[in-house]
């Protein structure tokens, strides 16, 4: 569980000044992962009352560019957002619903994320999107 003094070390740790949106956008991502720039903006303006949606999306941007928060955009889907940064991890997606599941990276167990040849590339992340339906689709489709 992080507090606002959670997020406001995180701003400066990344030499980013403390402002109440940062604060609020970087608790909206962290409460919902993988969030659209829409619902993270319903949040904030429930947290902030009045703010903009280019106040929000500046916000974004920085904190994305920061490393403080990580931007994920599987085909077919706005971008989305979250807190989990730095570990490389992956996603798995949903065909029918578009959810959207944490998995850890692969790394070490899957031989294909080592490039059989780099072509002289210095390569730090390999990303993967799983693609498939959810339980509760697959479900659906195959009672
Ligand atoms: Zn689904
Ligand atoms: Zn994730």
């Amino acid at each position: 569980m992080s507090t606002t003094s959670d997020y406001e070390r995180m701003l400066r740790s990344a030499a980013l000044r403390v402002t109440a949106p940062r604060v609020a956008v970087l608790a909206a991502v962290h409460d919902h992962p993988h969030s659209d720039t829409d619902s993270i903006l319903g949040r904030v303006r429930q947290t902030l009352g009045a703010v903009s949606h280019q106040a929000v999306y500046d916000v974004l941007r920085a904190l994305t560019a920061a490393g403080l928060i990580r931007r994920i955009q599987p085909m077919g889907s706005v971008a989305r957002y979250e807190t989990r940064v730095g570990d490389n991890h992956h996603h798995l997606v949903c065909r029918s619903c578009a959810a959207i599941v944490d998995v850890d990276c692969s790394v070490g167990a899957a031989p294909c994320l080592t490039a059989s040849n780099d072509n002289g590339f210095v390569l730090d992340e390999a990303e993967v999107i799983y693609w498939g339906l959810c339980p509760e689709c697959a479900q659906q489709t195959h009672p």
